[in-house]
């Protein structure tokens, strides 16, 4: 299941890979980022705007590194996405899709960007709407990419196979390094 918010959030990966360069600064990866999300296209060369975006990537993240390490997101962080949300204004609309209808709601006027109000609306869709212990951190501590675990039991670890994998080999020349030094 892909999020906005998390795809957001794991494009600080360079931090990690440091010959590449911030993709949120990056004209061409940007783009796509956009167009992926459907959203207007953000100028990388407004250095407002990006500050602004590498401080809400920065702030979502350390919500969702305190949601799966000490399982809460804080009062303070609360009322700091309240007042995120206290630059836009809404109204609700009925819309159809195939036979059935619903409300929707659309941003009246953006009194900021609109791709800061997609990924904060999708970060709280994410823990309104969604099983918020599955929103986990690749348990490689040079990774930590953040994905949603549709597991059935829960219980992936790993990003991706080669996180895994890498691990694995780790554990297992550990314990060869033990069992060699215990051989001595
Ligand atoms: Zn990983």
């Amino acid at each position: 299941m892909d999020f906005l918010c998390i795809d957001f959030i794991n494009s600080q990966w360079y931090k990690t890979h440091k010959f590449f360069k911030d993709p949120l600064k990056d004209k061409n990866l940007m783009e796509n980022f956009c167009k992926k999300w459907n959203v207007s296209i953000v100028d990388v060369s407004d250095s407002k705007l990006i500050d602004k975006l590498l401080e809400l990537r920065n702030f979502l993240n350390h919500i969702i590194n305190d949601l799966c390490t000490k399982n809460t997101i804080y009062e303070k962080d609360i009322d700091k996405i309240n007042r995120y949300l206290t630059c836009f204004s809404f109204y609700t609309v009925l819309k159809k899709e195939d036979k059935s209808y619903y409300l929707s709601t659309v941003p009246d006027k953006f009194n900021s960007n609109q791709l800061i109000f997609e990924i904060i609306s999708s970060f709280i869709e994410i823990i309104t709407d969604y099983d918020i212990e599955r929103i986990k951190l690749c348990k490689n501590p040079e990774c930590k990419w953040i994905f949603y675990d549709e597991s059935r039991s829960h219980t992936r670890k790993w990003c991706d196979n080669t996180c895994a994998t890498l691990m694995k080999v780790r554990r297992f020349r550990k314990k060869q390094t033990i069992k060699n030094s215990k051989n001595l």
